[in-house]
C-alpha cells in the first residue's frame, strides 16, 4: 500500500496536471475498500424502511411482493421483512456470495480503480495536451461543477449499460452474470450477489469511465477541479446509493412516468430480474433511463406487474446453491468448449 502511495506521490510530482482520480487512488489504496457499501449502512437502510412504511400507508398495505414475485396486501411487518423472502434459500446464498465479494473487493478496487483509472486519466490529459496545447485553465464555478458531475454520471451509466448489455448477450459472460440473476428473491444484499470473477469487470468499467471524463475535465481546468469531484460524491452518491438499496428490495418503488423516462426507478430493476420473456434484457442501466431509451431496452412496468425472479424454472435448479453458483461458470465454459 505504501508503494501505491509513493507511486501516486511520484506521479504527482512528475505530471504537470494531476486529475482527481490520481488523488482518489491514494485514498482508496489506504482505505482498502474494506468498508460496508454505502447503500447497506444503517442510514441508507433506515431511509429505505421509512419510504417503505410510507408506501405501505399510502397504498393501504399494497405494493410489496412475495417470494413468488406477485404483489400482495400485507401487514406492516410482513410488508417490510416478509418471512417467505428472508427465509428463502436464495436469501441465504446472497449472504455467502456477499461475504466472498466483499473479501475480494479491495483487490479489484486497488488494482483497477487505482491503476487503470489514473492511467486512463493521464493518457487523456496527455492526448489533449498533444492535440490542443496547454490547458485553457478555465475558472471553476458552480455550473461547471454540476456539468462535470452530470457528465461523470452519464459516462459511468453508459459504461455500466454497455458492460451489462454485453454480459447478457455473450454466452461466456452470461455464465458469470447469471449468478446475479439466479436470485429467486430480492434482498438489499442481492446487489452484491455476483460471481467473484465479475468484480474486476465492473471495477474496470467504472475506472475507465471515470478516468476518461476526469481526464477531459482535468485538462480543461488545469487539474483544479478536486472540489467538483468532492461535490459530485455528495451530490450523486445520494441518488446512486439510495437507488442501490431499493433496487433489490421487494417493495415496489415506482416513479411517475415522466421521471421514469429519465431515471431508473427501483421497481424497474424488478423487471430486469424477472424471467418472463417480455422482461428479458430490459432496463440495463444503473441510474438513468437515457441509455435504455436510446437503445430500445427501456421497459416501464404497469402497476403491480407480475415479476417472477430468477433464471426460470427450466434452469433454476442448476444455479441454486452457493457452490453451484461459484463453480457454475466453469461448468458452463467447459460445456461451451466441448460443444465447439
Ligand atoms: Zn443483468
Ligand atoms: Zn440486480
Amino acid at each position: 500500500m505504501s508503494a501505491t502511495h509513493s507511486n501516486a506521490v511520484a506521479a504527482r510530482s512528475s505530471q504537470e496536471i494531476t486529475g482527481p482520480l490520481t488523488d482518489i487512488a491514494t485514498t482508496i489504496s489506504e482505505v482498502g475498500g474494506k468498508h460496508i457499501p454505502a447503500d447497506l449502512r444503517w442510514d441508507a437502510l433506515l431511509l429505505t424502511l421509512l419510504i417503505a412504511v410510507f408506501i405501505w400507508w399510502v397504498r393501504d398495505g399494497h405494493g410489496s411482493r412475495g417470494a413468488d414475485g406477485r404483489e400482495r396486501k400485507a401487514g406492516l411487518l410482513q410488508f417490510l421483512v416478509p418471512r417467505d423472502i428472508y427465509s428463502h434459500p436464495s436469501a441465504r446464498v446472497d449472504v455467502y456470495l456477499y461475504v466472498l465479494e466483499r473479501l475480494l473487493h479491495p483487490l479489484w478496487a486497488v488494482t483497477l480503480l487505482a491503476t487503470v483509472g489514473p492511467a486512463v486519466e493521464r493518457s487523456v490529459v496527455s492526448a489533449l495536451l498533444w492535440c490542443f496545447g496547454a490547458s485553457p485553465a478555465l475558472e471553476t464555478n458552480y455550473a461547471w461543477m454540476l456539468l462535470y458531475s452530470l457528465v461523470l454520471l452519464l459516462g459511468y451509466d453508459f459504461v455500466f449499460f454497455l458492460t451489462h448489455f454485453t454480459m447478457h448477450k455473450v454466452p461466456a459472460l452470461w455464465s458469470l452474470h447469471k449468478v446475479h440473476h439466479s436470485a429467486e428473491v430480492l434482498t438489499p444484499l442481492t446487489r452484491y450477489r455476483e460471481h467473484f470473477l465479475v468484480g474486476p469487470v465492473w471495477a474496470g468499467g467504472s475506472a475507465v469511465s471515470y478516468g476518461f471524463v476526469a481526464g477531459i475535465f482535468a485538462y480543461l481546468f488545469n487539474g483544479g477541479l478536486l472540489e467538483a469531484t468532492l461535490l459530485n460524491i455528495g451530490f450523486f452518491a445520494l441518488l446512486f446509493g439510495f437507488n442501490g438499496s431499493f433496487r433489490h428490495y421487494h417493495v415496489q418503488f415506482n416513479y411517475p412516468r415522466w421521471l421514469a423516462l429519465w431515471l431508473q426507478s427501483p421497481a424497474m430493476h424488478h423487471i430486469h430480474h424477472s424471467y418472463l420473456p417480455q422482461h428479458w434484457d430490459k432496463n440495463f442501466a444503473a441510474v438513468t433511463s437515457i441509455w435504455d431509451r436510446l437503445f430500445g431496452t427501456l421497459y416501464l412496468p404497469q402497476k403491480d406487474e407480475y415479476t417472477p425472479w430468477g433464471i426460470g424454472p427450466e434452469t433454476q435448479g442448476e444455479n441454486r446453491t452457493f457452490w453451484q453458483n461459484t463453480i457454475g461458470p466453469f461448468r458452463d465454459w467447459y460445456a461451451l468448449v466441448k460443444r465447439r
